[in-house]
This record gives structure tokens, sequence and C-alpha cells, in this order.
């Protein structure tokens, strides 16, 4: 049996609390009109307002990612949105004055591909504009339904603070800080090989580059004299015509004459230099590879070491662009196809393998990356290096391993930052150039926005040459460039005013880890280039979500479950509890239904207990008064304060997971189990009203405790619960201060309390043992221990009588040295006499 299912079972083996009492609530809670009304409730009191104006409270800035809006807000979403919303919520009641945005990152390749779907349209099929408004109109579509799904999840974002990338006024900020780095010497212009998708026809960035195992085919062909030259063995004969060099290792002798000689290259003509370098790895293939410009990075390295030519043999749409009209226009893999037949043919194929290949695919379409080379927008992030692993270095990583994946993947980076994309709807490059000297003219920074593909250059004229021939840049900006200075903008840069001091650096990162390379990384290098810092303090990493079948959850699984379903079947706070529960912040966790099903037993059991507290506590509160508490209270009272220490502690290092199994433990065990049932005698009529008072006390302190230290997680049914108690509840929970443990309760209190309730649960196992309910009297009950704990039983003999509705009770001292006579785990042994 899982530890779920023992628990439930536990649970329902259980009398239900206070069966013989009235209630003032509803007998269940429907989780799907409960929380619906509470978010409404939020909506109109408008709670989650970040006051700008606030002097009184400490800001606390989160920079939420703003996602693609894709329209589909995944079970990974919804958990890296719940993190994010379990420290706002816990910073507001924390006194913060939490500034939680939410936005969305419209702009790029992926809202283009999708227009191309739901069109069936390619993006040169339609005029520009079109596209764009294509692309404007599915966002907004997509936008509205992501945002339901958010507030479906109970998140607590101020949705007066929302921003759209592709709204004008914020794509200016984007222009602006492109001049800015332009002006300070961060970017530059130049060709430069980069990264290259044929079918988006676009420059892609390294972190969007997605390596796949592929099998391929290694083959054997010689190069120069067809019956001496050399053998070279390659997967791709489609470049033979950008071949520009041969490489072999320096130590591998059967090529020691050949280097320095030129070979030439068979089809195509050119002469190939051969080189020796190191890189070269003489067990590949016959030991001898060729260069051709380009193949991958190493090419890209060989070709500028040794100065070999360039020969441009693909187009941008990744056909052959050789004067060959029998290969002219082909793609990549007929191309192949034809070079291997018309090499067979010539006979200069040996032999053909079957091998194992890593390659580089377009992240957003799987189509193979080629590496072209034209003119391109950098930023110089090659220089940054250094800067930004000192910098990882002295920020909060939640969990810490996270930082190294920012530091090797910053070490790793062989080339700058390509920020310029041959795409549409994006935010246009602000620069024109003169066509004559090559000059760079930019706008001011009063007439931005500006789009250069249609608005005329600010200048008449060249200040340089004084030509008049002036033309707008085509190229827009990688999506990055608008979604990583989201920080900077919130705080309200260019002004930086006050806010700016308050807002930034944000306070809080928080996002995947697959994304600590692209995102957290850009974030950091356009900061540090803008502003000199980083932009943020903690980073709050979420793994991923794993599918019911243990595998990362995919559509083509069957392993896939969308959130909205998720959190209509379970509720947002039985979600939330998953999230919360799932695992330790920063690792992948799995989905798991039942996880789900124990949050809502949870939320049950809670709505139940707030039930007989309410049936049992009369409307004014009773004041704390330690002269009339019993032991058992103390204990309780003890235990809560234990719990507020553990649980404040958990959300100030992030780990939500010992939080909510501090809270669920608490409630089901201290309070419900051994607390209710070993004070229920002391509810009855009739009984004496300081005991009466204190028991009533002790059970809102908790309860009320309860609310709160759940608030951040469970927003919902905090909420409801503490709305039951309407003379403390005059506004939301989520507005309420964080408890504050109590420091007068002592530690003994705590382990006498527990040795009782020990007591009591062993002897109530006994009677039922006897076949005897937990309500039936009993004549008399035989209690041997050790003599230490002989004084407490006694000092406590009537909560232990009317716990077990006993008549009289006899205490017994163990032998000294005798151990057969307790039961394994306890210090008692209890006879029941009917
Ligand atoms: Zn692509
Ligand atoms: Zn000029």
């Amino acid at each position: 049996m899982s530890r779920l299912e023992s628990k439930a079972s536990e649970d329902s083996s259980k009398t239900e609390l206070g069966s013989s009492l009235n209630y003032t609530l509803s007998k269940s809670y429907d989780s799907v009109t409960e929380e619906a009304n509470w978010r409404e409730y939020w909506r109109q009191h408008d709670i989650y307002h970040f006051d700008p104006h606030d002097k009184s409270r400490k800001a606390f800035s989160i920079d939420t990612p703003p996602p693609y809006p894709s329209g589909d807000f995944h079970v990974g979403n919804a958990l890296n949105w719940c993190y994010i919303d379990f420290v706002a919520r816990y910073k507001r009641m924390r006194g913060f004055n939490v500034h939680f945005p939410q936005g969305w990152d419209c702009h790029g390749l992926p809202t283009e591909v999708r227009v191309e779907q739901t069109f069936k349209i390619r993006k040169n099929d339609v005029p520009p504009d079109q596209f764009v408004e294509m692309c404007r109109k599915l966002t907004g579509e997509y936008i509205a339904k992501m945002k339901q799904s958010m507030n479906l999840l109970g998140i607590s974002s101020d949705w007066a603070l929302e921003y759209k990338t592709m709204d004008p006024s914020y794509y200016k900020l984007t222009q602006l800080s492109f001049i800015e780095l332009f002006k300070s010497g961060h970017l530059y212009r130049g060709e430069h090989p980069v990264n290259w998708c044929p079918r988006d026809e676009t420059a892609i960035a390294e972190a969007e580059v997605v390596y796949q195992e592929r099998k391929g085919t290694l083959y054997y062909m010689r190069f120069g004299d067809p019956t001496g030259g050399i053998e070279i063995a390659s997967t791709r004969p489609e470049l033979l015509a950008a071949c520009v060099g041969i490489a072999v290792h320096p130590k591998d002798e059967k090529y020691k004459t050949i280097v320095g000689k030129t070979v030439t290259v068979p089809i195509f003509g050119q002469k190939a230099l051969v080189i020796s370098d190191d890189e070269v790895d003489p067990r590949y293939g016959t030991g001898a590879v060729m260069i051709c410009t380009f193949g991958d990075k190493t090419d890209v390295r060989w070709q500028m070491k040794y100065h070999l030519p360039v020969i441009k043999a693909l187009t941008e749409n990744g056909r052959l662009s050789v004067d060959d009209p029998r290969f002219k226009g082909l793609k990549a893999e007929e191309a192949r196809k034809k070079i291997v037949a018309e090499l067979q043919a010539k006979g200069r194929v040996s032999k053909t393998e079957t091998t194992q290949q890593n390659i580089g695919t377009c992240w957003r379409c799987q189509t193979p990356v080629e590496i072209i080379s034209r003119p391109q927008w950098f930023m110089k992030t090659r220089d940054m290096t250094q800067k930004v692993v000192d910098w990882a270095g002295k920020l909060v990583w939640v969990p810490p391993f996270s930082k190294q994946r920012l530091i090797d993947w910053a070490e790793s980076l062989d080339w700058d930052w390509v920020i310029s994309r041959q795409r549409i709807f994006a935010t246009p490059i602000p620069v024109w150039y003169c066509t004559k000297c090559g000059t760079v003219i930019i706008p001011e920074e009063s007439k931005l926005p500006v789009d250069p593909r249609k608005d005329t250059s600010p200048e008449e004229k060249c200040p340089e040459c004084g030509s008049s021939e002036l033309r707008g840049e085509m190229d827009v900006l990688d999506t990055w460039m608008d979604s990583s200075i989201t920080a900077a903008i919130h705080a309200g840069w260019p002004n930086k005013s006050d806010l700016f001091k308050q807002l930034f650096p944000a306070d809080l990162q928080p996002n995947g880890l697959d994304i600590v390379r692209t995102w957290d990384y850009y974030l950091m290098v356009r900061s540090l280039a803008l502003f000199g810092t980083a932009p943020y303090k903690t980073l709050l990493i979420n793994g991923m979500v794993k599918g019911t079948d243990g595998r990362m959850m995919h559509k083509s699984y069957g392993n896939y479950v969308v959130a909205d379903e998720a959190i209509k079947k379970a509720g947002a706070d039985a979600f939330r509890q998953w999230a919360a529960a799932g695992g330790s912040t920063g690792y992948d966790i799995p989905f798991r239904w039942n996880e789900l099903e124990y949050g809502k037993k949870f939320l049950t059991k809670l709505w139940n207990v707030t039930r007989f507290i309410l049936a049992n506590t009369a409307e004014s509160i009773p004041q704390k008064n330690l002269s009339t508490l019993s032991l058992i209270d103390r204990w309780l009272l003890g235990s809560l304060h234990n719990l507020t220490k553990e649980v404040s502690e958990a959300f100030e290092t992030f780990q939500f997971n010992t939080a909510l199994e501090a809270i669920r433990n608490f409630t089901w065990h201290a309070l419900a189990d051994d607390y209710l049932e070993a004070v229920k005698h002391r509810l009855q009529p009739g009984r004496d009203q300081a005991d009466l008072k204190a028991t009533q006390y002790c059970l809102r302190e908790a309860l009320l405790t309860i609310c709160k230290l759940l608030a951040p997680i469970c927003p919902h049914m905090s909420e409801a619960v503490y709305h039951q108690f309407p003379s403390t509840a005059t506004k939301s929970v989520h507005q309420e201060s964080w408890p504050e443990p109590d420091q007068t309760l002592d530690e003994a209190s705590i382990r006498n309390g527990k040795l009782l309730l020990d007591l009591i649960a062993h002897a109530r196992r006994e009677k039922s043992a006897k076949g005897l309910s937990l309500g039936s009297n009993i004549k008399r009950i035989v209690i041997s221990t050790e003599a230490e704990h002989l004084h407490l039983l006694k000092e406590n003999e009537e909560t232990i009588l009317r716990t077990l509705k006993a008549d009289s009770m006899d205490l017994e001292r163990f032998p000294p040295n005798s151990n057969q006579a307790k039961e394994p785990g306890t210090g008692f042994k209890v006879e029941i006499v009917a």
C-alpha cells in the first residue's frame, strides 16, 4: 500500500468528526463553486494590487517569465506559475508590496509557424502587413485562453501590470535598448557563419539548436587522382561543392607526404588544400575529413585558422546554389542522392557505412540546421563570459546545482549571440544604411518606435558621404531581445526613478530548468551590458513535469495532461498541492492523479475539522489564559509554534513540499486525530467553563494559524475557512500578516503532551482490540509504565478517564530492568477492564 493510500484508508476508518453536532457550513466543500466565488471576491477587492506609492512596505519584485502565447497552458507552465504564486502570496503576508506582473512574449518564430500551420500558408504568400495582422490576431486569442487558465489556477498576478511585447509601447523600448547597446559598442553588424533553419529561413541562436541522435550514411569517396589521390569519409556529399580543404591528423603517417598540397574535388573540380590539425580524429572514417564552408562549427574554425576561401553552396532555403545545372536548386537530400549516384558511376565510392549522428535541428520545426554566412547583427557576448560566471556566483540559486547550468553554457559558447532574424512578426531593427558608404543611421529616441522596413530614414542624407541613397534594415530582432529586458521595463526604465531602485534588479527570477541556458543567460548579458548588474537576485528554478508513466510529458506519448482539465477535475487547490508536494524544488516531478485525489481528501478533512470547530465554539473569541491550559492544550500550542517555525523556514528557502507536508501532517494527525479526540469530552454541555474556553481558544488558534500557513498553497480553501470567523476575518486572509511563532511555550509541554497522547492512542487500540467501541464505557484501565511517567499520568487522570470513558485508573510501575512487560515501541502496557 502506498503512502497515499494508507493515509486515505486511515481517514475513512475514523468516525466522522462531531457527527452528533449541528453544522453551520454546507456539509461538503464544492471546490468548483467555492473557488470561483473566491476568485471573484479577490477580483472585486483588487487585493493583489501593487502600489508604487506605498513607502511603508518594502517592494518585492518578481520578473515573471512572459510565456509564448501558444494557447496551451500545460502542466509544466502550471508548475512554474504555482511556484511563483506560492512566493508572491507568502511575501504579501510577510508585509511586502509585491510586484507580480504578467506579460506575453508575442513575437517570433513560434507564432509565425503557428500562423503558417493554422492558415496553411507560408510567410511570403501574403503581404507582410497582412501576415503580421494574422499573427497579432492569433496571439490575442491565445493570450485570452492562457489568461483564463492562470486565473483558474488562482494565480495572484496584478493584471494592471499586464504587457505584450508586440505592443508598440513595449517594443519601442526594445528598440531603445538596441540603440543604447549599439552606442556603447556591445553590438556590431558583420558577416559570420550562424546557425540557420532552411525551413524557416532565418538565423537561429545556439540556444535554439536542439541536438538529436539520427542514423546517417558515411560515404567513402576518392578525391584527386581516380587511382591514387586520397579517400575521404563524409556523411554530407552534397557539400562537395563547398569543399575548400582536407584535414588530417599531424601524426597520421599515411598522409605525411600530402600535407600542404592541393587535391581536386570530384565532380565540382575545385582545388582543396590539405592541412594537418590536432582536432582531426584519425580513427574516424579514413582519418582524412573534408572542410566545407560550412558543414559544422569545426569547419568554421578551420576556415578562419587556415585562411581558406568561402564557397556558399547553399541558399537560405537550403537548396544547392551551384552553376552545374544537374544540381542547381536541389534540396540537400536530393542533391546528396544525385551526387552519390554520380560518384558511384565514376567509381569513386569505395564503400558506405551506417553511422550514428548527433544532428543539430531547429527547436521549432526539427529541420536539420545548416551553417550559413551572411550579414547579421551580433551582440558581443563572448567577451562577457567571465563576467557572467562571476555574477552567477553572487546570486542565490534554488536549487544550487542550477547555477552550474548557466556557467557551463556561458563557457561553452564560441560564437557571439546573433540577434537578427530574417522573419516578419518581430521588433524591427531600428537602423537605416547608406547604400554608398555603408554608414549606419539610427533614429533619435523620441522617434521610436520605428519600422525601417516601411518608414523613410530619419536623415535625408548620409551624414558621412552625403548620399541620399538610404535603405531601411529588413531584418528583425530575435524575440529574446524583447523579453530579456522585462525586469528593467517593469521598473520604469528608461526612467531611473525611485521605482527603478525599488524593483530592479528583480528579487525573484522564476523559470524552468530547461531555459536557464537561454532565458537566464540572455537576461544576464543584456542587463550586464545595459546596467552593469545582474537583473535578478534569486533564481527559483522548477524541474520538468513527467507524464503519468514517468516519461517526459509529450503529446505523442499519450501521457500528456492539460492543466485546465486537471484543475476542473480536482480543483485548483488540489492541483496546487500536487505542485507543492510533488517533489523537491528544482527536480523533475511526475504528474500523479492520486496526488490530486489526496489533495482533495485533505481539503475535505480540513473542511470537516472547520465544521466541527465552528459547531463547538462561540462567536466571541476566547482569550488565551495560561493558567487554564491543560497539558494537552500546551502540547497543541507548542506543536503549532513548531509548525509555524518549520513552515516559515520552508517558505523562506522555497521548499514548498516541506511546508505543505508539515501543514498536512499537523492538521491531519496532531489536530484532528490526537487533539480533537482527546478534548471532545471537554466540549460536552455542562463542562467547566474555563476548561471549555481553553479548548475553544486552542481549536480556533490552531485552525486560524493553519489557514494562514496554508494560504500561499491553497488560497481558495484558506479564504473559505477564514471567512467562517467573521469577527476575525475582516479582510482577505491574503491580506493578513504571516503568523509569528509563540515563544512562550516550552519543550517540556510538547514532550509530556506527546507522551499522554501516545498513551491515549495505545489505550484506544486496546479498547477496540477487545471489541469495544470507542464510545463505550469501561470500568477500569490499568496502566503499567516507567516510574518517571507515573506522576505525569496521575496529574492528567481526568483527561485519561474522560477520553477513554473509564470509571477508574490504576497505575503500576514496571519492575526495574524489565522490558518484556512493555509493548514494542511504547512506554506502556495497558489493560482494559470492561
Ligand atoms: Zn525551423
Ligand atoms: Zn554614405
